[in-house]
């Protein structure tokens, strides 16, 4: 069955998602009143499960040396952790300079799970077509993957969902 928490599968007897940690409950009879303490549960769980997930991306920022561009730096930018994002669309402060002539926009998305090593995923985004200044932005689904929005005055677009769990 699916857990209510993460919407991963949970194998037939087991009875703590291996992903998230929620506690998979057997209930007698289907009764409304235990749905909804359940989901009422679900919903605490998953807003403690997301607090450990930070969602960044990483900045690289170049420069002239003797006539040659060279890579300066390269940083970490945070959209904050995932709970913020549930229905919601965190951008990032920063505006960002626009590639001419490109279909996509390539981003390095970073998550860091509390205790564990930074994971990279190459997230593409429709490239916008004005010449404009563009804001980045973060937001996750129902289903709890995580899309990539750019927008600038005119416009927005967004990347498929990736899965970040
Ligand atoms: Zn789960």
């Amino acid at each position: 069955m699916r857990c209510m928490v993460c919407f991963n599968e949970v194998p037939n007897g087991v009875d703590v998602c291996p992903c998230c940690g929620f506690t998979q409950y057997d209930v007698i009879g289907d009764t409304k009143e235990a749905l909804a303490i359940l989901g009422t549960m679900a919903d605490k769980h998953r807003n403690v499960f997301l607090k450990k997930y930070d969602l960044g991306v990483n900045i690289f920022t170049w420069k002239d040396k003797d006539g040659t561009i060279v890579l300066n730096e390269k940083k970490r930018i945070s959209f904050g952790t995932c709970d913020t994002m549930q229905k919601n669309t965190v951008w990032l402060e920063s505006q960002f300079a626009r590639i001419p002539d490109i279909s996509e926009q390539s981003v390095e998305l970073s998550v860091i799970k509390s205790g564990e090593p930074e994971k990279i995923i190459e997230v593409k985004i429709p490239a916008l077509k004005e010449a404009e200044l563009q804001k980045l932005g973060a937001e996750m689904n129902d289903d709890l993957t995580v899309s990539l929005v750019l927008k600038n005055d005119t416009s927005q677009t967004k990347s498929n969902p990736v899965s970040i769990l």
